[in-house]
């Protein structure tokens, strides 16, 4: 008992929380890196970065000593966490290649310690830092922003088994820029600008007409050699599955992707040959478009990406159904488990590339269609759930401040959802003064509020005017407050994501 007390008498942090204890101490966080001692802790709303015997002054802070010992107290700025990553190699993100992997994207920037502890259990590797631009443009955060906060968290849990960062739904060659200043790994690139939906509905003389003016010298073949090539071969894949498309689907299929094709083919020479030194790995996006992707759709994308030299990890096609934001898949599951299939037997002839699920958040059918399925590699993205889950901690922790923003919400959603894919309505949305307090948390189980809170994010935290700037403000301070409930309520959540995995 003696020698135990001595030993906790001479440990720097029993010291350091004696001088500050208010203070909390992240004890996962703790790591002794030659005689230095590093550690995490909370004072208040804020978090920072303790060293003990600091042998440089590298990080930037302030000094302080107690209990006779020599401290600095680093903020989490951008600064420090680039010097975290380059001391301790686990902070940094890193290519996640063919593995089952999960996207907890986090708007907020608290989410990634819950999600750590979530994905810790599960063989799934996880893309933490995971933000579209359209995010970041909503949130009002940088991409240095959402990549630190990673870096952060994953120092905190200790956690050592790699993440990746997802730079998601890129457009342009200033999007890569972005994306690679910031140190993201994973690039998604979204072609949908590209996409001739239109070309369904074109006459035949339309259709070769359009199909010869597709930009061949970028597809590095001439249209009457891609014709000999494809009409009439047959496409044999896994499971005796076979497909034989029709002149017809030929001509549609390209005059329909042909430009999805070769921009995807620009993006990922530009990010290869401008970012040479950059570790990157490709996801393929083509989810947000208004019709389900065919299998023949993928197979043309798929084989003429590799033609080209094009290498994905993971490709998202549009499935059948609706993947409305932050509810349940809509549709019949056996079609979808049939198509899944059929998606995953082409990913598996052209590279063997993981199918992404994009809108992933909720989708608790479809995780368990694809695990009772137990083949191929996949990945799945979500986001808004996670907000969705703060959102619960207020309406549990701070039913005033979860009132407001609600009625807010609902103001803002005509404005909102035009860029979403939803039909939740406002109308559906129970009385709020019928409501007491203690029943608010139920409006999370409630699919119309669901999706009227999910797409007001943005106007939420980075809204103009004053009313945001104090909800962001309140909403962190609630979240911090309530620090275990807040994750407590993730992991509950995240396990119903993730179990149907693990069959
Ligand atoms: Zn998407």
């Amino acid at each position: 008992m003696q020698h135990k007390k001595n030993e906790i008498g001479h440990n720097p942090i029993t010291l350091f929380t004696k001088g500050f204890p208010d203070v909390k101490v992240y004890i996962n966080s703790v790591v002794n890196d030659g005689g230095e001692l590093f550690f995490m802790i909370r004072e208040g709303f804020e978090s920072f970065l303790i060293i003990h015997s600091a042998k440089t002054d590298r990080y930037t802070g302030r000094k302080i000593t107690t209990g006779g010992l020599k401290f600095v107290k680093c903020p989490l700025n951008h600064d420090n966490a680039e010097i975290l990553r380059e001391q301790f190699p686990f902070t940094k993100p890193v290519l996640v290649g063919k593995r089952n992997s999960y996207g907890l994207g986090d708007r907020l920037g608290n989410a990634g310690p819950a999600h750590l502890q979530s994905i810790g259990k599960t063989e799934f590797v996880p893309v933490l830092a995971q933000q579209s631009i359209r995010e970041l443009e909503r949130t009002g955060r940088t991409a240095e922003d959402v990549l630190d906060a990673a870096s952060w968290s994953v120092f905190r849990e200790g956690y050592r088994d790699g993440f990746g960062a997802d730079g998601d739904h890129l457009k342009t060659t200033n999007d890569i820029d972005l994306m690679v200043k910031a140190g993201f790994t994973m690039f998604t690139i979204d072609p949908s600008e590209y996409v001739a939906n239109e070309a369904l509905g074109m006459s035949e003389e339309d259709l070769h007409g359009n199909f010869e003016k597709l930009p061949w010298d970028l597809l590095d073949e001439h249209s009457n050699e891609f014709l000999d090539r494809m009409v009439g071969a047959s496409f044999v894949l896994e499971d005796g599955f076979e497909l034989i498309p029709s002149k017809r689907e030929i001509l549609a299929g390209m005059v329909k992707y042909g430009r999805v094709i070769s921009h995807t083919k620009k993006l990922a020479d530009y990010l290869r040959d401008t970012h040479s030194g950059h570790p990157a790995e490709l996801e393929l996006s083509v989810d947000e478009t208004d019709q389900p992707t065919t299998l023949f759709e993928h197979l043309l994308i798929a084989s003429e990406l590799k033609r080209l030299g094009v290498e994905l990890v993971s490709l998202a096609p549009r499935f059948c159904g609706d993947f409305e934001k932050g509810i349940d898949f809509k549709g019949d599951l056996e079609e979808f488990k049939k198509e899944y299939r059929q998606h995953l037997a082409i990913a598996e002839k052209f590279g063997g590339y993981k199918l992404s699920i994009h809108s992933g958040s909720d989708k608790f059918s479809v995780y368990e269609a694809i695990g009772s399925l137990n083949a191929g590699a996949v990945h799945v993205k979500t986001a808004g759930t996670s907000y969705l889950e703060a959102l619960r901690t207020v309406a549990e922790a701070n039913p005033t401040l979860f009132r407001q923003i609600l009625r807010f919400s609902i103001t803002r959603f005509d404005e909102d959802k035009k860029s979403y894919h939803i039909s939740g309505r406002p109308e559906n949305i129970p009385d709020l003064k019928s409501l007491k307090n203690t029943e608010l948390k139920n409006l999370l189980d409630h699919d119309d509020t669901r999706q009227v809170l999910h797409v007001s994010y943005g106007s939420v935290l980075h809204g103009q005017g004053e009313v945001s700037v104090a909800f962001k403000k309140q909403l962190m301070e609630t979240l911090t407050k309530n620090e275990a409930l807040y994750e407590s309520n993730l992991l509950r959540h995240f396990e119903r994501h993730l179990a149907p995995f693990d069959s």
